[in-house]
């Protein structure tokens, strides 16, 4: 068999000379190679502290899940599958060549009988796999060009080095194969099929020709082999380790915390230099693979903003790439230094902040788990509160916030002038002793349109005898379109005197309205020491329907579509109460959307964009209500009163009045239970 023959046939060529030459090389490699993850390590280490080392054992599921299992790469089937082949390839090669390096170097013989059968096998296929993935990854790149893969120049370096490492490798093989095995007529040269295929035609050398190719193919194998290791650091290619680090490094924090500051003691706030970011920030930028899955399903990418939040990454790690040395001197721009370009506002231009709806479609892409909305509102933090740079329009929402605690200059007191009517007591009358707060929110509780909804509500929450009270015009607005514009003063202001007000009153369970309130109360009040049991209305209502304390039982016909809130969906997880609602009543055709559930598409008011002006490219509502009217439906059915207002303007913007209208999913419950008219009647 085979193996006893291998050392000599791979040395065939190379004297002791070169054998000395070789390993001088692999260890220049390595130095340059240290060097370069070293000068990186040294970037990362500017930001600023951040553990990512807690959840051990959940880091190492996730680190398996997402880096070698591409648990999120496989979702899209041909980038997935091209990544697949060229990762399994290399990994496959590169154990290959180790074990053949200490077969031959340290004289041990494993590498024989079956098991070398076996293996030739597995490197040729893997091999000849990496290559297909490799041309995958070019046509991708250079023929179809889907708009968000711009290629860079880089790309075709790493690329070209890749096809050519394994076309060499097996061109080595093949002439090994044609001067020894073939010429030989063993009967194992089939199980490396194609290094076989490659030394047909190379058979009818003379041995001497052979030879002199096979020297120099190996050299030049072996020097694009750590041509290519050496730039690995100093190239995009250090995704290879950062990325499936990125995984092991993820943030365990529930999906809609943002971090809260102690603006007690904080010498800056926000983010407007490299310090002020995490060091896993910077690392995120590393970490990137530049797919381009974030920018394809962003929003405001897609309607034509300037945003693109592939670029958000990348241009912080170009910025620490490009002005290294000025930053490991301890420069930064906050230090007024007129060598580096200020961060925010030149090397990342400001509109691409504020286009930004935080509807979270980027990080549920983002193969790497890269974590792109902290850092947009970190740096939406520093331009309001150290910068007082915002939208101009923005400045009236901040005031009555601060004044009124709605963001309109509706007076506090008219708070609960929704529930006329409709003998709703107060936490103060009930003195707490209930068993639900309803949390009503600006919206339901000022909003036309919305507090038509919330009258609905309240009057099935009645209907089914839950026991909940509201706080009146002792609520105040949460705060979540202030926290995340980018005002956390006022944010952390609104969210201490709610939190005073619900443990004043011993609130336990409270069930809300809106997914953005939703979403602030429960995972970014315990921060303030709120802690509470927060259900959706969406959640309560699908329990009392599968408990029987509601039953819809009048046909409700019509055709609709479900609209996922991001707040609700990719924040909370939450998909199928609203679906089973709609589900539970009769009459009703549920047709789904593409981009649905996880993959829905915002409706363009998180992120304060509600009350920004939106100048440039296509509406993101009438986008989202285009893609409703795809499916025929004539209803698009809504859980969210910010989407309420967006889809129906989208509606009314696209010319659809006449074939489409936005309901509440209360409102159609309401229909089905008899309670239309009560649920309509507080109208305006
Ligand atoms: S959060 Fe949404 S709008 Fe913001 S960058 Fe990500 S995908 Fe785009
Ligand atoms: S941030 Fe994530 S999704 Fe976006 S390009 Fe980088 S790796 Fe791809």
């Amino acid at each position: 068999m085979p193996g006893s023959e291998i050392s000599r046939e791979i040395y065939w060529n190379v004297t002791a000379f070169s054998v000395v030459l070789m390993y001088l090389l692999a260890g220049a490699t390595i130095a340059v190679f240290t060097y370069g993850f070293y000068r990186r390590y040294r970037l990362w280490r500017l930001g600023k502290p951040a553990n990512r080392l807690d959840h051990v054992m959940q880091r190492v599921a996730a680190f398996i899940a997402y880096g070698p299992g591409h648990g999120r790469t496989a979702r899209d089937l041909y980038p997935g599958l091209m990544h697949l082949l060229i990762f399994s390839g290399f990994v496959t090669l590169f154990i290959g060549t180790l074990m053949i390096m200490v077969q031959a170097d340290f004289d041990v013989q494993f590498l024989h009988g079956q098991f070398y059968l076996f293996y030739s096998l597995f490197l040729d296929v893997f091999g000849f796999l990496a290559i297909v993935g490799v041309l995958m990854a070019l046509f991708q790149r250079y023929v179809v060009k889907p708009e968000y893969l711009y290629a860079m120049y880089y790309d075709g370096i790493v690329l070209g080095l890749l096809l050519a490492n394994l076309v060499t490798g097996f061109g080595v093989e093949g002439l090994r194969m044609a001067a020894t095995e073939l010429r030989q007529g063993v009967a194992w040269a089939a199980w490396s099929p194609v290094g076989y295929v490659v030394a047909q035609p190379l058979v009818a050398l003379d041995p001497g020709a052979l030879q002199a190719l096979h020297t120099g193919f190996w050299w030049l194998h072996l020097l694009l082999a750590l041509a290519f290791i050496a730039y690995m650091p100093y190239s995009k290619m250090l995704h290879s380790f950062t990325s499936p680090l990125n995984t092991f490094l993820r943030s365990f924090e529930p999906k809609g915390q943002l971090s809260t500051p102690d603006l007690e003691t904080a010498e800056t706030f926000g983010a407007g230099r490299i310090r002020d970011f995490t060091w896993k920030d910077l690392f995120d930028g590393d970490a990137c693979t530049e797919c381009g899955r974030c920018t394809a399903v962003c929003p405001a990418r897609s309607t034509g903003k300037l945003l693109d939040p592939k670029l958000i990454v990348l241009d912080l790690r170009n910025y620490i790439t490009r002005h290294e040395r000025g930053l490991l001197a301890g420069r930064d721009v906050a230090a007024g230094d007129p060598a580096l370009p200020a961060l925010v506002g030149e090397a990342i231009p400001e509109q691409m902040l504020w286009d930004c709806t935080t509807c979270r479609a980027c990080m549920q892409a983002c193969p790497v788990l890269i974590e792109h909305v902290p850092k947009i509102v970190n740096m939406r933090r520093y331009l309001v509160l150290e910068e007082s740079r915002f939208p101009r329009e923005v400045q009236g929402v901040f005031n009555n916030l601060e004044n009124r605690f709605n963001p309109w200059q509706l007076p506090h007191q008219q708070r609960a002038a929704w529930a006329e009517g409709l003998d709703i007591p107060t936490m103060a009358e009930t003195k707490g002793q209930v068993e639900y707060l309803l949390w009503v929110g600006c919206f339901g509780a000022f909003d036309d349109r919305n507090k038509r909804v919330t009258r609905a509500l309240a009057k099935i929450l009645k209907e089914a005898g839950v026991s909940f009270a509201i706080l009146g015009s002792e609520e105040k607005c949460t705060g979540d379109p202030a926290r995340r514009i980018g005002n956390e003063y006022l944010y952390q202001m609104l969210a201490q005197e709610n939190v005073e007000t619900l443990n004043g009153y011993g609130v336990r369970k409270i069930v809300t309205q809106c997914p953005h309130c939703f979403n602030t109360i429960r995972n970014e009040y315990p921060d303030f020491g709120g802690r509470y049991e927060v259900i959706h209305h969406t959640q309560l209502l699908a329990e009392l329907i599968a408990q029987g304390r509601i039953k819809p039982t009048k046909p409700v016909d019509e055709h609709i579509t479900f609209h996922d809130p991001c707040y609700l969906g990719r924040y909370n997880d939450e998909y199928d109460a609203p679906r089973y609602i709609l589900k539970s009543i009769p009459g009703l055709r549920l047709s789904e959307m593409a981009a649905s559930r996880e993959k829905s598409f915002c409706c363009g008011a998180g992120g304060g964009r509600m009350f920004m002006e939106e100048k440039q490219g296509a509406r993101v509502n009438q986008t989202r209500v285009g893609m409703a009217q795809a499916t025929g439906a004539d209803v698009i059915a809504a859980a969210c009163p910010f989407c309420t207002v967006m889809l129906e303007d989208g509606i009314t913007g696209k010319g659809l009045s006449e074939q489409m209208r936005l309901r509440d999913c209360v409102e159609l419950l309401a229909e089905s239970l008899g309670e239309a008219q009560a649920g309509g009647s507080g109208a305006g």
